[in-house]
């Protein structure tokens, strides 16, 4: 299944993407098939999901956990993986202090493990690769922006993609093997020597959007309340049109 093709992109729109009605509300079981450490708070589960519908780059689906006495708790997750039609879908979850759902997969969640989940949901944070994409993230917000980087790179897709990430220090950057030439890292508490520590700046901003491609930029910042403020106020401030700045808050 391609992305031109999927059922969230049936009823696309220029810059919105229509999401699937009965995908969204469907419950399925998924089965956790593997668990990959990326950082020391962070970890990747890859859920195989066979009736999974297929989701585009930057869309987010509903967990839920319940538990033997019936007792239900759901959160929304970001898909860290890029669409490939095989039936497994990964996500990456940040282990939240005293956390309900992030805490059970981080300490009690084995292979073989099943949870329920719906979606693909929310068309706007979609990127179907029909056009730059300029992608700040901080924290587990690189979550929906790695599956666009994936999706870029799997697809061989000419169209500019340009990502800035703020991290904590370079053990808790997410994906950091990953990250290629299209990545600017920047370290907020520690970084390797030589390397400035501070939070995201017109600095890190400015040379991006120096480069003006045909169609110019659709910026997607992702992260905390408070990061996708100071984000967007850097993107505007350099110029990028705020009618073009999605944001998606995980805070
Ligand atoms: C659209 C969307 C996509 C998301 N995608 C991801 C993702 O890809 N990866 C990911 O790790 N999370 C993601 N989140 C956040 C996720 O939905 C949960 O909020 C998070 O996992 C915490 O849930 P919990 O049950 O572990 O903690 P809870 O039991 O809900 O909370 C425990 C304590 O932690 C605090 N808390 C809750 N959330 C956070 C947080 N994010 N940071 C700091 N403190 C918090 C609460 O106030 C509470 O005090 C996303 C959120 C949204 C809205």
């Amino acid at each position: 299944m391609t992305e031109t093709t999927t059922p969230a992109t049936r009823f696309a729109v220029p810059g919105r993407i229509a999401v699937n009605a009965e995908a969204a509300t469907v419950w399925q079981t998924a089965t956790l098939t593997e668990i990959r450490r990326e950082t020391p708070h962070a970890a990747t589960f890859r859920l195989a999901v066979p009736r999974w519908p297929g989701h585009l780059p930057g869309q987010h689906l509903m967990l839920r956990l319940i538990a033997a006495d019936g007792y239900v708790a759901q959160r929304h997750y970001s898909i860290a993986s890029a669409p490939d039609g095989s039936g497994h879908i990964e996500l990456t979850l940040d282990r939240v202090p005293d956390g309900e759902v992030s805490g059970w997969f981080h300490t009690v969640a084995r292979p073989g493990d099943t949870v329920e989940v719906r979606g693909p949901l929310s068309g706007f944070f979609a990127w179907p690769g029909d056009r730059p994409a300029l992608l700040l993230g901080a924290g587990s917000g690189v979550v929906p922006l790695m599956s666009m980087v994936r999706h870029h790179r799997a697809r061989g897709l000419a169209v500019p993609l340009r990502m800035l990430v703020s991290a904590r220090s370079p053990e808790e950057l997410i994906y950091a093997a990953e990250l290629g030439g299209e990545t600017t890292t920047v370290f907020t508490r520690s970084a390797p020597p030589g390397t400035p520590v501070g939070r995201m700046t017109a600095a890190h901003v400015a040379p991006l959007l120096a480069e003006q491609p045909i169609g110019g930029w659709e910026a997607y910042v992702c992260g905390s309340n408070g990061f996708a403020e100071h984000a967007s106020r850097l993107l505007v401030a350099a110029g990028q049109p705020v009618e073009r700045i999605r944001i998606e808050r995980f805070g």
